[in-house]
């Protein structure tokens, strides 16, 4: 006997045959985004073609998977009640089944309105992320060129320099041997004049 049943437009065909029987064109099951299976547990990671935002989170890994779980149970019920005998097709049988699957469906979209809500807060802390990064190889660009202008001022005056910070401003600080403090320059041009002094000075002498 071939019962034919719409559960909340979903086509489902139980099929029995002297106490046993068969369902086809089941309820639709949540498949992964990226291997397309019910069962998979974020294991396919994602190499299936999925990009990484389709990823799911752990949190919704489960729910699918008791959504999938709870239609296998509502199908296996409906089964066994065919083959038992029961008027499958009744509408108030059907209303019964249409009830439960709802229950699931509901369950499911709660978790997977979470599961974008935290797939949108992965994206933001991503997108922080990556310009936290820039941010720093732009620190170490700035700090790639202090580097090179004491190099430059040691080399021009012959004598230690060293940088730091005071008032939010660039100081070098020039040493003789022994630590004998020469002279502090505010800012760059004005330290690079002061090198550039001590280099002619030190030039036309010899
Ligand atoms: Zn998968």
């Amino acid at each position: 006997m071939i019962h034919k049943l719409l559960i909340l437009g979903n086509p489902v065909t139980i099929t029995t045959e002297a106490g046993s029987g068969s369902i086809d064109f089941a309820l639709p099951r949540e498949v992964c985004p990226s291997c397309e299976f019910g069962k998979c547990f974020n294991d396919c990671d994602g190499s299936q073609g999925a990009d990484e935002n389709n990823k799911e989170t752990e949190e919704y890994v489960l729910a699918r998977r008791s959504y999938n779980a709870s239609l296998d149970v509502i199908e296996s019920l409906m089964l066994a009640h065919a083959c038992a005998g029961i008027k499958v097709d009744d509408p108030k049988y059907v209303e019964g089944i249409e009830a439960t699957f709802l229950a699931s469906v509901e369950l499911l979209a709660t978790v997977s309105e979470a599961n974008k809500l935290l797939r949108e807060d992965a994206l933001r802390e991503d997108a922080l992320r990556e310009n936290a990064l820039r941010e720093n190889a732009k620190g170490s660009d700035q700090q790639f060129v202090l580097k090179d202008r004491v190099r430059t001022l040691s080399l021009l005056s012959g004598l230690e320099v060293f940088q730091r910070r005071e008032n939010g401003k660039n100081v070098f600080d020039f040493y003789a041997p022994e630590k004998i403090a020469v002279k502090s320059c505010f800012t760059y041009p004005k330290a690079k004049l002061f090198a550039e002094g001590v280099w002619f000075g030190r030039t036309s002498q010899q």
